[in-house]
């Protein structure tokens, strides 16, 4: 089979046209993948539906920089590589009996070579032991969630150390293990992280005098920066726009500069781009893919073949695509148990200007919220609640602020005091002086929560789109009610004139950007719908490697969880039986 002429754009090696593996979706779970495939010497073909902003990432030498910049029009309003929800909508509704309605961010993330991670904060704490046996922990200590279908991972956190390792020295991790920013919660590590801790921001610096008066324990948040030069990219430079944007200097350690462009080295991987997925095509026992349809740039349907296919388009459209292909599970469990953790947000006023627009996004946070002891292995009995990390934040993007300053509050506010709307930028007491708090608290996995096909909207390409029924259970919003008057105690204590909450509107789909669950692992397909390593029960050689997996959501920032399971699974592809001889990052460090 030779490459159709109407793909309209490919990486790597073109002349390929026999596979071993096919890989849709080119995000952080799909790069780590392909990666360990093609330095195995697999050969490997990567389908992205999204856009190429990584001009030459197949070139050796020097890594081109890539077609990002510090521009909030183009990125923010523009929506620069987000999936547009004109083109392909997602439907949202909180239970059965309702009718979903098309919302413009049912969690929509981005359509691009090395998928949402590069326009992400790349903050990649691991998760800790206690993670990875939830249910019996619960259990273990009598608190029952009726409701939800809390489970034990069927793997535990010490199976999955060496490949956070490798992880963090593919990635470029920083961060701060020891001295006097240490996290006491960190879990036990194998190997140093390879890169020094991020210069703290200001507002950083400022919570975190707050948080130490109340005897909490700020610590640098590992993150994939660059703090000095690192695999041949350069150091970050505090430019201030950090999350929500693609990093023009290549500073940030995100899976198309590291995993993927390694992949794309070898010689042994293809990368099409603008390739949307459609369909898995089975044999006649329905236990075999045989092959994948795809749309390319062209609107033209096409196809490819490989012996072993891995689905990593992030949880809900890897669902879709199952949903799309008449793929169902003996469990019932497809699509079900979605997570995307519950985000309780504070904002503390203070008369002091803040400086977000230096630095990256979050330097520092605190782990005191979890709900877990120090160690990261047993639960606290002392606080019930089970809720997350909390992040330091603040505002760096003065046109967003100006438009927010547009809303009928910061109006009202206006006319309130008698102040201009000239004055109020000038002053932007949400922008300049707000710090933030966000803590991304643990969401209990329900069945009932889960992505199906809407059966009336269709997308661009007259498909059914994803179809999300979702509603929070009082696990975690009792978790929230719990620490909100401990975050708010955070931000007087760091010199707050005054603080409040951002209102919950269960009307309003959940928009955390962490989404987990819905291809769910475990021991045996009456509760699950992937094997221990991420393979589907029900079929011979169809895999999943993206967050779909998850059996719990944890209280941390999941990406570095997505790229070490992806890791895993691609190493028992290539080494059956010892998975982490295929790890090289870390032992070529030394
Ligand atoms: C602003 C922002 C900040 C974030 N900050 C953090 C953070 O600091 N830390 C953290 O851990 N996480 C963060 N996240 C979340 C993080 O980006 C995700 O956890 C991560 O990207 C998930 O990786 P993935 O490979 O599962 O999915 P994705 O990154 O979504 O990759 C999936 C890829 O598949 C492609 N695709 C989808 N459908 C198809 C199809 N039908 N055919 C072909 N290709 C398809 C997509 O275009 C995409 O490139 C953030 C997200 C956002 C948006
Ligand atoms: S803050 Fe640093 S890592 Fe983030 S986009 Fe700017 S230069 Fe890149």
């Amino acid at each position: 089979m030779s490459l159709p002429a109407s793909v309209s754009g490919v990486l790597g090696n073109t002349s390929l046209d026999r596979f071993d593996a096919l890989i849709v979706g080119s995000g952080a779970g799909g790069s780590a993948a392909a990666h360990v495939l093609a330095a195995a010497g697999w050969k490997v073909l990567v389908l992205e539906a999204g856009v190429n902003p990584f001009p030459g990432l197949d070139h050796s030498g020097h890594i081109p920089w890539p077609l990002f910049s510090n521009d909030e029009i183009k990125n923010a309003l523009r929506h620069f590589v987000y999936q547009d929800p004109l083109l392909e909508p997602r439907t949202f509704r909180q239970s059965e009996s309702e009718t979903a309605q098309a919302h413009p961010d049912v969690n929509i993330l981005t359509r691009n070579v090395g998928g949402a991670a590069v326009i992400s904060g790349v903050a990649y704490p691991r998760f800790t032991p206690v993670d990875f046996r939830m249910a019996s922990a619960l259990s273990a200590a009598g608190r029952n969630y009726p409701g939800t279908s809390f489970a034990d991972w069927p793997l535990s956190y010490e199976e999955l150390e060496p490949f956070y390792t490798e992880a963090e020295c593919l990635s470029g991790v920083a961060g701060d293990t020891t001295g006097e920013d240490d996290n006491p919660f960190a879990p036990p590590r194998s190997r140093p992280l390879p890169l020094p801790p991020q210069p703290p921001m200001y507002v950083a610096r400022v919570l975190a005098h707050g948080a130490k008066q109340l005897g909490y324990h700020p610590y640098n948040l590992e993150s994939a920066i660059n703090t000095q030069p690192y695999d041949g990219r350069s150091p970050c430079v505090s430019c201030g726009f950090c999350s929500g944007y693609g990093c023009p200097r290549n500073a940030k350690g995100s899976p198309a500069v590291t995993t993927l462009r390694r992949a794309l080295l070898t010689g042994n991987c293809q990368l099409r781009y603008h390739a949307h997925v459609s369909r898995l095509v089975r044999d006649g026992s329905g236990r075999r893919v045989v092959s994948v349809e795809y749309i390319d740039d062209n609107g033209q349907m096409q196809s490819a073949a490989a012996d072993h296919v891995i689905l990593a388009a992030s949880p809900i459209e890897s669902a879709r695509i199952c949903w799309l292909s008449g793929i169902t599970d003996a469990g019932g469990h497809l699509g079900r148990h979605m997570m995307f953790h519950f985000q309780t947000t504070g904002v503390g006023i203070f008369k002091q200007r803040l400086h977000g627009e230096r630095g990256r996004s979050v330097t520092h946070v605190i782990s005191d919220f979890r709900g877990v002891k120090a160690g990261g292995a047993e639960l606290r009995s002392d606080w019930p609640h089970l809720a997350g990390v909390v992040e330091f934040g603040t505002s760096s993007q003065p046109i967003i602020a100006a438009r927010e300053s547009l809303r009928p509050e910061a109006v009202g506010f206006a006319r309130l005091f008698n102040v201009s709307f000239k004055q109020l930028l000038v002053e932007s007491p949400f922008h300049a002086h707000i710090a933030v708090l966000i803590m991304q608290g643990e969401d209990a996995p329900q069945p009932a929560n889960r992505v199906d096909l809407d059966p009336t909207v269709r997308d661009v390409f007259g498909l059914p789109v994803p179809r999300l029924t979702y509603r929070n259970h009082a696990f975690e919003l009792n978790a929230s009610e719990f620490y909100k008057p401990k975050m708010l105690e955070l931000l007087e204590a760091a010199g707050a004139a005054y603080g409040f909450f951002q209102p919950f509107d269960p009307a309003v789909p959940p928009a955390s950007r962490h989404i987990l669950g819905g291809l769910r692992m475990g021991t045996s397909p009456a509760d699950s719908v992937c094997d221990r390593f991420g393979k589907f029960h029900d079929l011979d050689n169809l895999y999943c490697a993206d967050g779909g997996v998850f059996v719990t959501g944890s209280g941390y920032n999941p990406t570095l969880t997505i790229i070490a399971l992806a890791l895993r699974l691609a190493g028992a592809l290539v080494s059956p039986g010892s998975p982490e001889h295929v790890l090289g990052c870390a032992s070529a460090a030394g």
